[in-house]
């Protein structure tokens, strides 16, 4: 059977997979139902540091961008897109979409945004309603200091909405002490539950902003505000995916039962950049490197295809290339969540040694053994 060593969706394990076949009951009336999802989200809120609300909408990652950004737009908000990343300037068409005015801060797609430069930008125009950022910008597998970059946003009375979707529950995040605003997550990441869910936790300056809008939000499914009294009525804005959450449940519990996942991560991510970079292949990002996803360049001679369909045929193993301006640059081994563990991160290891040399690539060293080494033995 085929591995799936992506960045999203990951392996799952078998106890998420059964709880999403127990039996059922009906979410819309049953109380027990909004008893389990208020837990649920109260843990959601305690693992990221969150003093605001975590809620748990039906809809794959994308949805929580977009609900942040159709949530807090009003017509004419001037925000700035942060953009390091195809992720990062993609939140351009949801601030547009919903009457905003995005201002673009491109920066150099192989480094992380640099607070000082943000905060001297900010110095000359800082008139914006909120900013959108991405933690891990999984295409390139950048990295960006969210816990440096938030609090000068909010400095100069810039909200913050953060897409931590595939670096949260890999990377460390900390809601309040970073300042964070929204901040938006998928099930299928490092969290290892099937697609499906979105995540968004909310601080009460954000819902306090949505609120206090003169313009109704121009969504239904993506208007976080249908969510805000659902505890207190008993009643959520639509049927909500109960399987899906109680596999989610699942995985949270796997979560808080492995006393250092975010070392984990870091881990397997030193061991793979080591085992690659001593091979003599090259890292996309110079520097700001995710302990959840790996992007190596194409080595010259060869295409994406070849090393993608060798992995595959000869190994069993799937990674991914990418899309829009990286299509055919690079290749991703996503190590988040149930893929990061050190048997089958062995065997990518060597997939890859082994495709790369029939390939023609002449490789500086033995990827498994600096990755065995670096990792340590298990
Ligand atoms: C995976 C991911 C999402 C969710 O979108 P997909 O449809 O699963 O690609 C959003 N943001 C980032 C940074 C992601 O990695």
């Amino acid at each position: 059977m085929t591995k799936i060593m992506t960045a999203g969706p990951v392996q799952v394990r078998e106890n998420v997979r059964m709880a999403r076949s127990l039996v059922t009951t009906n979410p819309d009336v049953d109380p027990a139902f909004v008893e389990d999802y208020k837990a649920l989200c109260d843990k959601l809120e305690k693992i990221m540091n969150c003093s605001g609300t975590a809620y748990i909408m039906g809809g794959e990652g994308i949805l929580g961008l977009e609900a942040a950004c159709a949530s807090l737009t009003e017509p004419g908000d001037r925000v700035l897109v942060m953009d390091n990343g195809i992720f990062g300037r993609g939140f351009d068409g949801f601030v547009s979409m919903y009457g905003g005015e995005p201002v673009l801060y491109t920066k150099d797609y192989h480094k992380p945004f640099d607070a000082d430069e943000l905060r001297a930008y900010l110095e000359q125009d800082h008139d914006f309603k909120y900013a959108t950022l991405v933690h891990c910008d999984t295409p390139s597998g950048m990295l960006n200091p969210i816990d440096e970059l938030c609090p000068v946003l909010a400095e100069y009375g810039i909200m913050s909405v953060v897409d931590s979707v595939s670096a949260m529950f890999g990377e460390p995040v900390d809601f309040d002490g970073s300042c964070i605003d929204i901040l938006c997550g998928g099930s299928q990441k490092c969290l290892s539950a099937p697609p499906g869910l979105t995540m968004v936790w909310v601080s009460d300056k954000a819902m306090d902003a949505m609120c206090s809008r003169t313009t109704p939000v121009a969504s239904f499914y993506a208007n976080i505000l249908t969510f805000k009294t659902y505890y207190e009525d008993k009643w959520f804005p639509y049927t909500m995916p109960i399987s899906d959450i109680m596999g989610l449940a699942a995985a949270v519990d796997n979560y808080l039962a492995e006393p250092d996942v975010i070392g984990r991560h870091a881990r397997f991510g030193a061991a793979t950049r080591a085992a690659v970079t001593a091979a003599g292949l090259e890292m996309y990002v110079k520097e700001g490197y995710s302990n959840t996803v790996t992007v190596i360049n194409v080595p010259e001679g060869i295409t994406d295809r070849q090393i993608l369909d060798t992995m595959l045929e000869d190994y069993g193993i799937m990674i991914t290339g990418a899309f829009d301006v990286l299509a055919g640059k690079v290749i991703r081994i996503g190590h988040m969540g149930e893929n990061a563990n050190y048997e089958d991160m062995v065997e990518t290891m060597k997939a890859l040694q082994g495709t790369l040399t029939k390939l023609g690539v002449n490789l500086q060293a033995d990827m498994v053994e600096v990755f065995k080494r670096v990792a340590g033995i298990e």
